[in-house]
């Protein structure tokens, strides 16, 4: 296929948690609010004069200083995060708005805090208790925490306006960016896709790391760009794969799989767009905060909702998305020492085997994935099972 036009110029942006557009919207006097995880809506960080960046650590070598801080046996995304920070990665940051979701990540934004890593004058770190549950309760809780921990916090330190209207403002703007990526995501759809799993991974992880309303043009240019767009006239492809689990927030580990025969058609994993990218719908009579949350609560897919019915509603989210994106198998993935991901893979993997039916291909994944040659042997391996399975279906039928 012909390159999108677009391509390198977000490839570029990955390349540098401090991109080009972080300057340009930090030259115009806006505060780059950093994020650490999808329980924080990034709606609420994109309110007028901020905009959210999820920390990434890009072309990460070495861990070894957030080792030292952090020890061998936690979490490898967080410990990178911290060398970065370390290295001096993050000092662009006005602030830092982390839940007390996951507690290596909290231990690796305290360390940022204690190292007095980001200096700037007025930079603060907020931290929230966000709920492991969906209920009326845990409702009420998440919006006081959002207010008092996150919207209190921006107009305190830097006089951020967080009315309504400049809740309804930011909304505008972030379902404007989701309403374009899942429309380019809809083409993953297609018998033989006009855009890959790489090339959507990229445009999708550039919106959670620059400001959305200077990534849009780009992004409406590259729908209709695909609209037009004609696939290889063969497939370049064995088998179709959801990727289900914790944070990828390297479109590499995407181009790796798709390197071993498995095209990617579904992002189900934090950083992705299934979801996360689906638009807020806001109702003209309640609370905009409260409508925000509800619907946060409602989406949420994290392994940190432990109650029965959200465990189940996961499973058949996969098993939802395998069957309208085509899927033939799963690759069911954590980051290495993840805790909450490492329950959920080992129980979700046997789950959608043996009772959805699906081949499954359960991983842990370092997070500088680089070229790694075992996990392409095993991916490769995976797709050839998937093919046999075919195979030996077709003989029996
Ligand atoms: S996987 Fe869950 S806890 Fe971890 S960053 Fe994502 S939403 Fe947060
Ligand atoms: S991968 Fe797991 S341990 Fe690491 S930050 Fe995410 S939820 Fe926390």
């Amino acid at each position: 296929m012909k390159d999108l036009k677009h391509l390198y110029y977000l490839e570029n942006l990955l390349q540098d948690a401090n991109n080009n557009l972080v300057r340009e919207a930090q030259a115009g006097g806006r505060l780059a609010v950093g994020s650490v995880c999808s329980l924080i809506p990034e709606v609420l960080l994109s309110l007028p004069g901020c905009f959210p960046v999820r920390l990434r650590a890009p072309n990460t070598g070495s861990i070894d200083l957030g080792t030292y801080y952090m020890t061998s046996m936690s979490c490898e995304c967080c410990r990178a995060l911290l060398e970065r920070a370390v290295e001096g990665g993050y000092k662009f940051l006005d602030c830092i708005i982390a839940p007390d979701a996951c507690a290596q990540m909290n231990r690796c934004v305290e360390n940022i805090d204690l190292l007095k890593l980001c200096d700037k004058e007025k930079f603060f770190i907020s931290y929230s208790d966000v709920p492991m549950k969906s209920d009326e309760t845990a409702l009420r809780h998440y919006v006081k925490q959002m207010r008092i921990r996150v919207l209190e916090q921006l107009s305190g330190v830097y006089g951020v306006d967080v009315s309504d209207a400049a809740l309804r403002a930011a909304v505008l703007g972030h379902n404007e960016a989701c309403r374009l990526i899942t429309a380019i995501g809809e083409y993953r759809k297609e018998d033989n896709p006009r855009i890959t799993g790489y090339e959507f991974a990229v445009l999708c992880t550039a919106t959670y790391c620059c400001p959305k309303d200077l990534l849009v043009d780009k992004l409406r240019e590259t729908l209709d760009e695909l609209g037009s767009r004609q696939p290889d006239s063969g497939k370049n492809f064995r088998a179709r794969v959801v990727v289900a689990g914790s944070e990828i927030d390297n479109p590499d580990l995407i181009r790796l799989i798709e390197g071993s025969g498995a095209l990617v058609v579904a992002d189900r994993f934090c950083f992705g767009s299934l979801p996360g990218r689906q638009e807020i719908v806001l109702n003209d009579g309640e609370d905009v905060l409260l409508q925000i949350c509800r619907q946060y609560l409602a989406w949420g897919k994290c392994a940190r909702f432990m109650d029965t019915a959200k465990i189940e509603e996961r499973q058949s989210y996969i098993d939802e998305l395998a069957k309208s994106y085509h899927a033939d198998g799963i690759i069911f993935e954590q980051q290495k020492f993840c805790d909450y991901w490492g329950y959920e893979r080992a129980l979700g993997s046997r789950v959608m085997r043996d009772d959805y039916g699906y081949p499954v291909l359960s991983v842990d994944l370092p997070y500088a994935v680089g070229t790694n040659a075992q996990l392409r042997t095993r991916v490769q391996a995976f797709v050839e099972s998937i093919e046999i399975k075919n195979i030996q279906g077709k003989v029996t039928r």
